[in-house]
């Protein structure tokens, strides 16, 4: 029996039971008893469960559906630490001691307000059938929207779980009540999640079911000295990348992923890609890309294993390739009809990119 199956069968069994529990709470029941149907479940096979296999059509982006309208789970009175003072700023990649090769391959799972955008288990597959440990920077939103999906991998302890705001707002503009829901929500949300899930981490209690994260992700790639103080505040660390795969490019196909991407991994590297239908050709890239770095004898950590052995490379300062080359994306919507594809949406995580148009605007953008 497959795995469909045979939680199609407890979905079908807990289905048939409902009219009987119904009835045996019928006032024939003496008071202060509990009717056998209601007794305990026997422990669930969630290794067996978890994860559940990965469908092509999960990688599909839905706009305005109604399942895009979650609510924002209630953020006030969450704790927090700020980072050391020496931690703060952007982390771009980490400085190793000679001889070490350890890359962090990251995957962005960004969702604006009126969609729900994708997950593409080709990449969770491959990774997971490659043993390749990677971090994820989950939407809050995301996380409401694919609620089993995102108890999967939190509860997967080769994945780490970094926050990549509540709905992918560029957080340069944002005002401060929309900054800390942006920047807090995520908490409130994966915890959530992470609690109702039937996947739980080891060690997962009632009030942990997840780590709180401790990463940031930045949408857009995009910071200020007032956003960037208030994610430190809020005890995270601004993970950036040094390596960009382009693939929320749909003109990136898997082969030009892998030839643009190889020579410029180094030591200490942290690759960005996305997992939520807007990787265009990251699936089938990824095989190549984990075979290769292997062969140059990498080794795939998360980004706080990677942290943890060396010493983080920090700018003050927000950017892809060099400072104040996301400050476009301030005045996105003044000229994306013109330069992006209508193919691409202009809410992927790090937005992909345009065609050269400007000096300003020449250059890689992710
Ligand atoms: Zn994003």
């Amino acid at each position: 029996m497959s795995i469909d199956s045979v939680r199609f069968a407890l979905f079908a069994a807990l289905v048939l039971a409902l009219p009987s529990i119904a009835m045996a709470e019928s006032p024939a029941a003496p008071p202060g008893t509990r009717p056998d149907a209601l007794s305990e479940p026997p422990p669930r096979d969630t290794a067996a469960l978890c994860p559940l296999p990965s469908r092509p059509e999960e990688k599909l982006v839905h706009k305005n559906v109604p399942e895009a309208h979650v609510a924002v789970p209630d953020y006030a009175g969450l704790p927090a630490t700020p980072v050391a003072p020496e931690l703060t700023g952007s982390i771009r990649r980490v400085e190793l001691p000679a001889g070490r090769k350890l890359v962090a391959l990251t995957f962005d799972l960004c969702e604006t307000p009126n969609e729900v955008a994708g997950y593409d288990g080709e990449i969770l597959d491959t990774l997971r059938a490659e043993h390749v440990a990677a971090t994820f920077f989950a939407g809050g939103h995301w996380a409401l929207t694919h609620a089993d999906r995102f108890g999967e991998m939190a509860a997967d302890g080769s994945f780490e779980i970094g926050n990549h705001t509540w709905t992918h707002a560029n957080l340069r503009l944002a005002d401060p009540e929309k900054l800390r829901r942006e920047i807090l929500a995520p908490i409130a949300a994966f915890s959530t999640v992470a609690g109702q899930s039937m996947c739980r981490r080891p060690d997962a209690t009632a009030d942990a079911p997840m780590p709180r994260p401790r990463l940031f992700r930045f949408p857009f790639g995009a910071c200020n000295p007032t956003s960037m103080q208030a994610v430190n505040a809020a005890g995270m660390l601004a993970i950036q990348w040094d390596v960009s795969t382009d693939d929320a490019s749909p003109l990136m196909s898997a082969d030009a992923i892998v030839k643009s991407t190889l020579p410029e991994v180094r030591p200490g590297s942290i690759i960005l890609a996305h997992a939520n239908g807007r990787g265009y050709h990251t699936g089938s890239a990824l095989p190549r890309l984990i075979r290769e770095l292997r062969a140059r004898g990498y080794a795939f950590v998360t980004v706080s294993e990677l942290l943890a052995a060396g010493r983080p490379v920090i700018t003050a300062s927000c950017y892809n390739e060099r400072p104040g080359d996301t400050d476009k994306y301030d005045t996105w919507g003044l000229h994306k009809a013109a330069a992006q594809p209508k193919s691409q949406p202009p809410s992927t995580a790090a937005p992909a990119k345009l065609p050269a148009a400007t000096p300003a605007q020449s250059g890689r953008i992710n």
